[in-house]
C-alpha cells in the first residue's frame, strides 16, 4: 500500500476494462471494429462472428498478455427457458474436493493444482524482493502472465466439467451459497483458488442453458446436518468431520455427497411444487410465490 501523502499508484485492478454499451451501425469488419467516438481499430479475430446475431456491446479488457476485445452479441429470436426433466443431480461445493455430486467427489485436476502451487511459490519469492526494483518488476510481470495462464486452464476445465455434469442429468440443483461472504473465512482458501464460486454461479448455469438443462439454486441451510436417508437432523458437524454418520439410521457416507443428495432432494421438492402449482391453479398461492422467486433467482 502506498504511504500517506504519496501519489497513488494505479492499482492493477483499476482501468482494466473499458465498456462501450452503445454501438453504431455496421461496426464490425473482418479485421477491424469501430469503437464509438474513437473510430476503427485493427483486431486479430480469434473466431468467426456468429451469424444471425447483432453486436450489442464491446468490452476492452487488459490482461497480462495484452489487450482483448470481447463482443456481446444478441439474438433476435427468443429462446425458451429449459424445463425440468426426468433425471436429477445435486451439487455441493466441496471443502476437500472441488465439488461433490450425489454419487462422486470431483477433485481439481492435478495439472491445475500444480500450476496453483507454482503460482504460490512465485508469489512468495516476490515478497523477498525490494519493491519496485527491476527484479521485483520482472518477477511481477512473470507472475501476471502465469496468473493469466492459470485462469485460462481453470476456465477450460470448468467448461469441460460443466458439460460432464450436463451429460449426467436433466436437472442440476446447486446450493445457493454466497461466495463472497464464504470467501472471507480462511478455511476456504483452497476452494477459492479453485474458483468454485465462478463455476457454480457463471459457467454452470451458462452451459446448462446452452445444453437445455434445468438449473436451479436451492436453500443451502443445514445441508450438512440432514441425513439423506432418513431425513433426520443429525446436529452440527465440525469442519474436519469428513463423514456423515447418522445416529438414527446408521447411514454412513461422505459428508459432501450426503449434502449433494439433500440439495437434490430440495431441488426435486421445488420442481414438484412448480409442477403441482400449474396443475392446481390458485389453490397453492403461497407456495407458488415462493417458487417463482426461487426460479427468478436462478436465471
Ligand atoms: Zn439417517
Amino acid at each position: 500500500m502506498p504511504e500517506r501523502g504519496f501519489p497513488r499508484f494505479k492499482s492493477k485492478n483499476r482501468f482494466r476494462s473499458l465498456v462501450f454499451p452503445q454501438l453504431g451501425n455496421n461496426c464490425l469488419d473482418a479485421n477491424k471494429v469501430k469503437l464509438p467516438s474513437i473510430g476503427w481499430i485493427k483486431i486479430r479475430r480469434s473466431r468467426e462472428y456468429p451469424s444471425g446475431f447483432t453486436p450489442k456491446q464491446f468490452q476492452i479488457v487488459k490482461r497480462a498478455s495484452g489487450y482483448y476485445l470481447m463482443i456481446t452479441f444478441q439474438s433476435l429470436e427468443s429462446v425458451p427457458d429449459p424445463i425440468a426433466g426426468k433425471t436429477s443431480i445435486g451439487i455441493d461445493a466441496g471443502i476437500e474436493s472441488f465439488l461433490a455430486t450425489t454419487t462422486e467427489l470431483i477433485k481439481s485436476p492435478r495439472f491445475l493444482r500444480s500450476q496453483l502451487k507454482k503460482l504460490r511459490t512465485l508469489q512468495r519469492r516476490l515478497k523477498k524482493k525490494t519493491k519496485w526494483s527491476s527484479n521485483w518488476l520482472k518477477l511481477q510481470n512473470k507472475i501476471s502472465l502465469f496468473h493469466e495462464k492459470v485462469a485460462n486452464t481453470r476456465r477450460d476445465w470448468h467448461f469441460k466439467l460443466a458439460h460432464y455434469l450436463c451429460d449426467r442429468a436433466d436437472n442440476i440443483f446447486v446450493e445457493d451459497i454466497n461466495f463472497k461472504s464464504w470467501s472471507k473465512s480462511l478455511f476456504c482458501k483452497q476452494s477459492l483458488d479453485s474458483g468454485i464460486g465462478g463455476f457454480i454461479n457463471d459457467v454452470l448455469p451458462f452451459v446448462c442453458w446452452k445444453r437445455g438443462k434445468f438449473y436451479l439454486k436451492v436453500n443451502k441451510d443445514g445441508t450438512s446436518q440432514e441425513c439423506s436417508k432418513c431425513g433426520k437432523h443429525t446436529g452440527k458437524k465440525a469442519l474436519n468431520e469428513r463423514m456423515h454418520i447418522c445416529q438414527y439410521c446408521n447411514h454412513t457416507e461422505s459428508r459432501d455427497t450426503n449434502s449433494a443428495k439433500i440439495i437434490m432432494q430440495r431441488g426435486l421438492v421445488a420442481v414438484g411444487r412448480t409442477v403441482r402449482e400449474k396443475a392446481c391453479g390458485d389453490g397453492l398461492a403461497g407456495i407458488v410465490q415462493l417458487n417463482l422467486s426461487d426460479l427468478v433467482k436462478s436465471h
